[in-house]
């Protein structure tokens, strides 16, 4: 299963922010549309991720002024990504690896879409629940 199945079934919409918005507002947008984070692009590029746990952290070492200042003061900026082509497997294994839930496809240069933790769950529970069918068959021999 590739990630490539993944985005043709949830598609390539990819909610984005610029890096001068402020950390109240990309909170905002988090809670709008129930997402974990946002992909900050300087025009197509992307320039860094900020997750909910970036706002939390951030909130939590230096209280409530933290929401008036940009999101580049305190996303990552070293974005990892992965291709349509790469396995759902390989992209669980970068997910455990490094300890985020969020990595955004990129394909020719350009954003392809975002894979999270629950979309990988997902896939990985149905591929499971097939084999399983796939063995009862056998073992029955229908
Ligand atoms: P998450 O578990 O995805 O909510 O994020 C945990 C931490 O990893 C936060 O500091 C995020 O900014 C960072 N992060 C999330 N996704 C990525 C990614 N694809 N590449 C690099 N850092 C990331």
């Amino acid at each position: 299963m590739l990630v490539s199945d993944i985005l043709k079934a949830k598609g390539s919409d990819v909610v984005s922010a610029a890096s001068a918005i402020s950390v109240a507002d990309a909170a905002k947008l988090l809670a709008e549309k129930r997402i974990g984070s946002v992909l900050i692009l300087d025009g197509k590029r992307i320039a860094g991720i900020l997750s909910e746990r970036d706002i939390v952290r951030t909130l939590a070492a230096e209280g409530p002024s933290c929401l008036d200042g940009p999101v580049q003061r305190i996303m990552t900026a070293k974005v990892i990504t992965c291709r349509p082509d790469q396995t759902i497997s390989e992209v669980m294994e970068m997910m455990t690896r490094h300890r985020f839930r969020h990595v955004p496809v990129v394909e020719d240069g350009a954003v392809a879409g975002m894979v999270s933790i629950g979309d990988v769950v997902k896939w990985r529970l149905e591929e499971a629940q097939e084999e399983v069918r796939q063995m009862a068959a056998y073992v029955s021999g229908t």
